[in-house]
This record gives structure tokens, sequence and C-alpha cells, in this order.
């Protein structure tokens, strides 16, 4: 079972990641519980460069996102579900759509293949996208941490708007949530979704 949680900056992606990690855990599974970017070791070394680096070209960006996912996806994502385990990853291929895609000004469908294509077509079982206002978001987040939060709110309310038309386009993959409920309300919406997967 693959798992992704999405969201802008500030939504509670690790909060969520936590309570289903714990969730799963205690109903005997096995959990890998991962992050992009920077879920492997090479991943860590690519996050430094693109999250506090200058400037980097639009382009450059997405592709760096694409090689941090394509690492990801084939030294722990795909093994740990080769193994039977319980993937839950924070952030994955639509965090390139709506940030690289959408944010900056590159073409969210060629953005989209570029990820199909690292990852050799692994989408998720089921997307959480946790949804939060810009503004909140800002707020919750208090400091800048890094180059992308740095962002005008415009940004980040093009990037909340994809994630929304993403989910809406394949409503089977995808729970939508209000980020502004309270945590443990959030996690029951989405245990109730997930008793609805096979295979859980
Ligand atoms: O989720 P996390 O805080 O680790 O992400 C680091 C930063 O990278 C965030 O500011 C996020 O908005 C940004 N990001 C991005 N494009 C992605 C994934 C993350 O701009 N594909």
């Amino acid at each position: 079972l693959f798992l992704a949680l999405e969201g802008g900056d500030g939504a509670g992606k690790s909060t969520q990641g936590r309570l289903l990690r714990d969730w799963f855990r205690e109903r005997g599974r096995e959990v890998v519980m991962t992050h992009e970017p920077g879920g492997s070791a090479l991943g860590t070394q690519i996050r430094q460069l693109l999250l506090h680096g200058d400037h980097v070209a639009p382009r450059a960006e997405a592709l760096l996102f694409a090689a941090d996912r394509a690492h990801h996806v084939e030294t722990v994502i795909r093994p740990a579900l080769h193994r039977g385990d319980v993937v839950i990853t924070d952030r994955y291929l639509d965090s390139s759509v709506a940030y690289q895609g959408a944010g900056r000004d590159l073409d969210a469908d060629e953005v989209r293949s570029l990820s199909l294509w690292a990852v050799q077509g692994l989408v998720p079982d089921l997307t959480i996208v946790l949804d939060i206002s810009p503004e909140l978001g800002r707020a919750r987040r208090g400091a800048v941490h890094d180059r992308l939060e740095a962002e005008p709110d415009g940004f980040h309310a093009r990037v909340r708007a994809r994630f929304l038309a993403l989910a809406a386009a394949t409503p089977e993959r995808y729970l939508v949530v209000d980020a502004t409920e309270d945590p443990d309300q959030i996690h029951d919406q989405v245990v109730a979704r997930l008793e609805t997967l096979v295979g859980v």
C-alpha cells in the first residue's frame, strides 16, 4: 500500500503521517515513513542544493526534484512495497506538478510526464491532500525555512489550486481534507477512507 501526503507548507502533513504510521503499526503492519525531497542519501544532497542555494533555473529545479524522486523510488519506496510494507511519503509527484508546474511558469503536464518517467509510472494508491490557504500556511510556518517557502502568496495560491485540480481529476485516488480541522478529526477522515481501500 502506497500513500502520499500532499499540501501546502504548514498544512500538517508530518503530524498526519505520524498518526497514520501509528495506526498501521497498531494493526501489525510494517510501515516505512519517508519524505521528499531528501528521502535517500543522495536525496539529502539534492535537497540541500534545491532549498538552500541561490536562484535555481526553473527547469533545473524540476529536474532536480525529479532526480531526487527517481532515486527515492528505486532505493526506498519500491523495495518497501516489494516487501509488502505500507509506504507513507510526505510529498510525492503531485508536489512537482503543483510547485514546479503551477507555481513556476512551466507546463504542468510536461512536469507530470517528467516525473512519471522518473518513477516508471509508480503512483500512490491514495493521495491525501491537506488543503490550506496560503495565508494560514504562512502563519503556521512562522519563520521562512527555505527558498520555496519565501515565494509570495500568489505562488502558493497557484500550488493550492493545482493540488485541488489534481484531486478533482481522479477522485478515486484522492482524499481532500480541510487542514484547519483538528488533527485527530482529520486522521479519522483518513482512516474512514482507508477502510474502503482494498488491501488495508
Ligand atoms: O515538505 P518540505 O518542507 O520538506 O519541502 C521543502 C520545500 O520544498 C518546501 O518549501 C516545499 O514547498 C518545496 N517543494 C517544492 N517542490 C516540490 C517539493 C517541495 O517546491 N516538488
